[in-house]
């Protein structure tokens, strides 16, 4: 049983946790840095690890934290959207950290091969279904809680490199999951037009973005430039879907869906370490914001066997970086992060 103090850190903890998520994911105009957000994370989850008692099922760690905005229709996922476990340790050791424990849970002998992971930027925006039948798109959605997000259609249908048709789109329902985001360039210049014309300007572009998309009204949609990739699939009917990751999204690609190229297949600890090397060398002249980079799993049959620990899949991981020396404006004041 733990001790009368940790159970009060730990409610503690979850409460500030929910306020800052509903700040940041609900009103999309965070309270605290990313950073901090993932400091007060880790702390209840090594509290949890150490008092398993302490892990509720409405614990952040356990659910992905969001809610639908009033004015929105809800939408009811027909595959949960998820989260990714985070692995803060920014060294090449959290590279190996991921891939001993992919191949202690698949109980790969020491000497066995390495394995192929698909490795990704990790785009900081907002994530998004985009649901095709037929090939014609007919909805789009936030992830929300996970099980339900909320319709953004009319918003996501001013992002002119979504298509409305995909090419060979003869896919009963394709689901197609990614991140809608803003170009650094389209963020300076949305937030002097604000400036020129008093309106608010936003904090970050990944703030900027879920505004966007978030709003009733497409026709101020239609005035803020947002830009999409594709990560991955939702619901899929009568598509034989590729059997590895990098696969389908190269068939994505294919059918005209926007996908980021800066992406690799790489084999085992150090191909993953490698790769965030490089990122972490381009990630200042990148045309947009990142956050880390995404370490899957390539081949699906492993990742089925893999499958799900309560919010998070097994076979996948984001690799942070060191925060950026920057200064961000929150309510007013500017922080050093
Ligand atoms: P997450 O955003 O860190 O990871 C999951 C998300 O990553 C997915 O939903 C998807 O949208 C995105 N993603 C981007 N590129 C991807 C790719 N290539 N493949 C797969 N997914 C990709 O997890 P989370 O639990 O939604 O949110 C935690 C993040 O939000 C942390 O970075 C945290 O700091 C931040 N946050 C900040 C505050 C705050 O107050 N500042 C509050 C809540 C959360």
């Amino acid at each position: 049983m733990a001790p009368a103090e940790q159970i009060a850190q730990a409610q503690q903890l979850k409460t500030l946790l929910r306020r800052y998520a509903h700040r940041y994911y609900v009103l999309d105009d965070p309270e605290v840095p990313d950073a901090e957000y993932d400091r007060i994370y880790q702390q209840l989850e090594a509290l949890e690890a150490a008092w398993p008692e302490l892990v509720t099922p409405d614990s952040p760690t356990q659910r992905v934290i969001g809610a639908v905005l009033e004015g929105l229709a809800p939408v009811r996922h027909a595959v949960p959207m998820l989260s990714i476990k985070t692995e803060t340790d920014t060294t090449p050791a959290g590279a190996l950290k991921f891939d001993t424990s992919v191949r202690n849970a698949l109980k790969l002998a020491d000497d066995a091969p390495p394995l192929a992971y698909a490795a990704e930027l990790k785009f900081d925006g907002l994530a998004i279904n985009l649901r095709y039948e037929q090939g014609e798109l007919v909805q789009a959605a936030t992830r929300g809680d996970g099980e339900t997000g909320e319709d953004v259609t009319h918003t996501i249908r001013t992002i002119k490199s979504i298509p409305n048709y995909l090419k060979h789109g003869n896919v009963p329902v394709l689901e197609v999951r990614g991140e809608v985001f803003m170009r650094r360039d389209d963020f300076e210049a949305l937030n002097e037009r604000q400036r020129e014309s008093g309106g608010k300007t936003f904090v970050n572009p990944r703030n900027a973005a879920a505004g966007v998309v978030r709003q009733l009204d497409a026709g101020i949609a239609q005035q803020r430039p947002l830009s999409f990739f594709a990560y991955g699939l939702g619901e899929v009917q009568g598509w034989d879907v590729p059997a590895t990751h990098s696969a389908t999204l190269d068939a994505l690609a294919a059918m005209g869906v926007p996908v980021n190229q800066d992406r690799q297949v790489v084999q085992g600890a150090q191909g993953l370490a490698d790769f965030h090397a490089l990122i972490a060398a381009a990630r200042d002249s990148l045309p947009f914001d990142i956050d880390g980079v995404v370490y899957k799993v390539d081949d699906r049959g492993l990742q089925q066997q893999l499958g799900f620990k309560s919010r998070e899949p097994r076979w996948a991981v984001a690799h942070k970086y060191p925060a950026q020396e920057q200064i961000t404006r929150l309510n007013g004041i500017e922080i050093q992060v």
